[in-house]
């Protein structure tokens, strides 16, 4: 495997991939994605994000957590079934979890909770944490910021915020995913601004599919579904932005997922 882009998010599990997954897969290795980390949501989605990467262990790995949607969810003993899936190899990261207070399908104070003690977690077995937020950024930064030192490396998913946010994330040292967001000229503003605030040693790329389709692909995907193998789509308009080729890119990007997910080609 001499080069790849490497897909940081994309939501396998998904049932919109019940059909096709295999294809899927297979499409985004032919595109040159061979490496995706498969997300976990919540303790079901977190168990066939590791069943799947068991499944193609050359090009999957998975991620265990709990998002915030999902945070009201979790039990005694979903807590102890899920910190049973962290300690497995096939997750290299600690997460989908984090704060969203825009949608609020979850208490804020559940959330909190629910994150925090993921962090925990992540600090117990030294797994790194993919993170999601919205409308949350003082809220996530204080707790960051209360626990750094212990943690070992992070990623912000799907990064859609300001500059001056984006600076005090990497101020902790943190990797910031970009997905397809960045294709959207009604709203991609602030991202494009928050760009020249990202190091590229810091910059990682995600396709989040099903969602989160570039609004520039051309020709539209079916049913309007995001795909794994769109990652080099997003790649190109982030060279460009960076005044790289995109095969530059793609090597930086993929190594800086070997160095933060230690997850090596
Ligand atoms: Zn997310």
């Amino acid at each position: 495997m001499k080069t790849t882009w490497t897909d940081i998010c994309v939501n396998l599990t998904n049932k919109r991939f019940d059909k096709d997954r295999e294809e899927v897969i297979n499409q985004a290795v032919e595109a040159d994605v061979k490496r995706m980390l498969v997300t976990g949501t919540n303790l079901e989605h977190s168990r066939q994000a590791v069943k799947l990467a068991n499944a193609y262990p050359d090009h999957l790995k998975a991620t265990a957590g709990c998002h915030p949607h999902d945070a009201k969810e979790m039990t005694a003993a979903s807590w102890v079934a899920l910190e049973e899936l962290i300690r497995s190899p096939e997750v290299v990261t600690v997460g989908e979890c984090g704060l969203d207070f825009d949608r609020n399908f979850s208490p804020a104070d559940v959330q909190l909770e629910v994150f925090e003690r993921q962090i925990q977690l992540a600090i117990k077995y030294q797994k790194p944490l993919l993170l999601h937020e919205r409308s949350a950024h003082d809220a996530m930064l204080s707790l960051l910021q209360k626990y750094r030192e212990q943690l070992t490396t992070l990623v912000i998913h799907c990064f859609t915020g300001t500059r001056e946010q984006v600076k005090r994330y990497i101020e902790l040292d943190i990797y910031i995913g970009v997905t397809g967001w960045v294709c959207d000229e009604r709203r991609n503003h602030d991202l494009l601004d928050a760009l020249n605030d990202i190091p590229l040693n810091r910059l990682m790329v995600e396709t989040d599919a099903p969602y989160l389709t570039p609004r520039n692909l051309k020709p539209k995907p079916k049913n309007g579904r995001n795909l794994p193998s769109v990652v080099p789509h997003i790649g190109k308009e982030l060279a460009s932005h960076y005044q790289v080729s995109p095969s530059e890119l793609q090597s930086i990007t993929t190594q800086n997922s070997i160095d933060c997910f230690n997850w090596p080609l």
